[in-house]
């Protein structure tokens, strides 16, 4: 029993992750997974999350305000507004050819490389151009 309640808690908290593609926050998962299950943990929310990314189902991504989950794969960019905290897919391509330079130059087995920009979102450059109008 225990373990069916497991893995059904597991694949509650991988679909949750695979609704988003705005790279929710453990928290955000969390209050998500409540409504399809409340009697789901925030501790078991958050072991799983480390699970289906140490199994490579999710990936984590290390932001400077918290970690966050992509059910996007590939090897990609962020784009963070600083305005208002979103994050999002960057649309450029990512170089391996960048990680294979660096490993010949510093003799790392570098894996990948993760970079994020940061800037104003459309919506929050529309707000900050309406107050400055005021
Ligand atoms: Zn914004
Ligand atoms: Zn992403």
């Amino acid at each position: 029993m225990k373990q069916q309640r497991n893995s059904r808690q597991r694949q509650l908290v991988l679909a949750t992750v695979k609704e988003h593609t705005d790279h929710p926050t453990a928290d955000e998962i969390y209050l998500e997974a409540r409504m399809s299950d409340d009697k789901i943990s925030r501790g078991t929310v958050y072991r799983n999350l480390n699970l289906l990314a140490q199994t490579g189902e999710i990936r984590e991504v290390r932001m400077f305000d918290a970690d966050r989950y992509d059910s996007r794969m590939d090897l990609h960019h962020h784009l963070l507004c600083t305005g208002c905290g979103a994050v999002c897919d960057a649309p450029v391509s990512y170089h391996p050819e960048l990680d294979r330079e660096l490993a010949e130059k510093t003799g790392y087995a570098v894996g990948l490389h993760r970079t994020v920009f940061e800037g104003l979102c459309p919506a929050c450059q529309k707000k900050k151009t309406a107050a400055g109008k005021e």
